[in-house]
């Protein structure tokens, strides 16, 4: 049996991934709540709907990025559960204890990943 509770490595990243997951949900909720308090602000001057219309904009990527982050973060403890944990998605090489350590998150290798930011192969994390 190789459950992730009876591997301290495993059980480390476990712990960090719900740090992180617990972090993200925290965020986007208080990036939700601001977002409807700035739409209810309709009666500004133009110099206030600009600035108003720039802190939307910010609330709103902050959301979209934490939502793909908080996806990536529970894909990973999903795959900590099933055992395959630490393999790249993409090409199923394991990926190095550094770069888990660094990203626990990360599904790809340091290689995929690099391939993904300059559009050679698709992100099916973020596809999906
Ligand atoms: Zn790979």
């Amino acid at each position: 049996m190789t459950s992730s509770s009876q591997n301290p490595k495993l059980r480390r990243f476990e712990e960090r991934l719900h740090h992180q997951q617990r972090q993200l949900e925290h965020t986007m909720l208080t990036a939700a709540k601001e977002g409807r308090q700035a739409m209810a602000e309709d009666t500004l001057d133009v110099a206030d709907q600009a600035v108003l219309s720039y802190q939307k904009e910010l609330i709103f990527s902050q959301g979209t990025e934490g939502h793909s982050q908080l996806s990536k973060v529970r894909l990973a403890l999903e795959r900590l559960h099933e055992g395959t944990f630490g393999e790249c998605m993409h090409c199923a090489k394991t990926i190095g204890d550094k770069r888990l350590e660094a990203l626990p998150s990360t599904p790809y290798c340091i290689e995929c990943q690099e391939k993904i930011e300059s559009g050679q192969i698709d992100d099916v994390v973020r596809a999906a």
